[in-house]
C-alpha cells in the first residue's frame, strides 16, 4: 500500500498547546479529547500521548528494533574528533563544546604539534593555547579548563588519563558527556551514555525519555538501552542527528526511523 503523506496542520478544531522540547522549537500538539475524534485507528491515542509528550516508548521489542535499524544505517559509525591518544581526545572533547568536530579537527594538529603531551600544556601559558584554539569559540574558558586538566592529570595522575568516571569528573572542564566519550572511545568502557545536543534531541523525539536535562536523559536510557550497546548507540545517534534528523527540518522522509517515531517534530509521517 502507498505510504500515506500527512501534512502537519492540526485541525482547526482541535486545541492546541505549545511546549519546548529539547529542539528548541515550540511544538504544537493536539489534546488527546481532540486527536482521538480525527482518527480511529487503533493504537492513535498513544502515539498522541507520545506527540503530546506525556508517553513514553520504551517497549524492548520496538528499542531492539531501534538499535537494529541504527546499527544497519550507521555501521562504521565512530567519534569524529581526530585524536592519537585519551589525552588528545580529552582536549578535542573540551575544545567541541558549542563548536564543530570539523572545525576542532582543524586545529588540533598545529595544538598537538606544539603541545605534545600533558605536561607541555601544563606548563603553556593560557595566552599560547588560547591563540591555537580561538576560532574553536569561548577558547579562554577552554584555554582554562585545559591547561587544568593538564596540571592535573601530571601532578595526580602521572601524566595519564585517568580510566574511572570518578576521577574524570575531577579534571577541569570535564562533565559526564566528556568523560563518556573518553571511556567508550579510547577506554572501550561503557560506564555511561553520552548526551550530547544530538542525542538529546533524538531521544526526545523518539520517546525514550521526557527529560530535558542531560544527566537525567542519561539515567533514562542506561534503564532501557542495553549496556553493550552504549557506546555505539551514542555514536548512531550522533550521526543520525548530524545527517537526517536534524534540529531544525528533519529530513523524516529519508529516516529509517521513521515508522517508529511519532515526533510532533515530524515534517512527513507514513502512519
Ligand atoms: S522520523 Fe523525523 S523526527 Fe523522527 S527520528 Fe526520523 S528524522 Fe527524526
Amino acid at each position: 500500500m502507498a505510504a500515506m503523506v500527512v501534512k502537519k496542520t492540526p485541525s482547526k478544531k482541535a486545541s492546541k498547546k505549545t511546549r519546548r522540547n529539547p529542539s528548541g522549537t515550540a511544538s504544537k500538539s493536539t489534546s488527546k479529547k481532540a486527536s482521538s475524534t480525527t482518527s480511529g485507528r487503533p493504537g492513535v491515542k498513544v502515539r498522541e500521548k507520545a506527540k503530546a509528550g506525556g508517553g513514553l516508548e520504551t517497549d524492548p521489542k520496538r528499542i531492539a528494533e531501534l538499535l537494529r535499524r541504527l546499527a544497519a544505517a550507521y555501521p562504521n559509525a565512530k567519534c569524529a574528533l581526530h585524536h592519537r591518544n585519551a589525552w588528545e581526545l580529552l582536549v578535542a572533547t573540551i575544545l567541541s563544546a558549542q563548536c564543530t568536530d570539523a572545525r576542532v579537527n582543524m586545529v588540533t594538529p598545529e595544538l598537538f604539534e606544539k603541545f605534545p603531551t600533558p605536561a607541555a600544556f601544563a606548563e603553556a601559558s593560557l595566552p599560547a593555547i588560547e591563540e591555537v584554539i580561538r576560532s574553536t569559540g569561548f577558547y579562554h574558558n577552554k584555554a582554562k579548563s585545559i591547561s587544568g586538566a593538564a596540571k592535573k592529570v601530571v601532578t595526580e595522575f602521572r601524566g595519564k588519563v585517568p580510566d574511572t568516571m570518578e576521577e574524570l569528573l575531577t579534571l577541569p572542564g570535564v562533565a559526564r558527556k566528556t568523560a563518556n566519550v573518553v571511556l567508550g572511545v579510547a577506554f572501550k568502557k561503557a560506564v555511561g551514555v553520552v548526551v550530547d545536543t544530538h542525542v538529546l534531541r533524538l531521544s526526545y523525539r523518539l520517546g525514550l525519555t521526557r527529560e530535558t536535562d542531560p544527566k537525567k536523559v542519561e539515567e533514562d536510557l542506561m534503564r532501557i538501552i542495553p549496556r553493550d550497546h552504549w557506546i555505539a548507540f551514542s555514536h548512531e545517534m550522533i550521526h543520525h542527528g548530524r545527517q537526517i534528523c536534524i534540529a531544525r527540518k528533519p529530513r523524516c522522509v529519508e529516516c529509517s526511523l521513521e515508522t517508529l517515531c511519532d515526533s510532533a517534530d515530524k515534517t512527513w509521517s507514513s502512519h
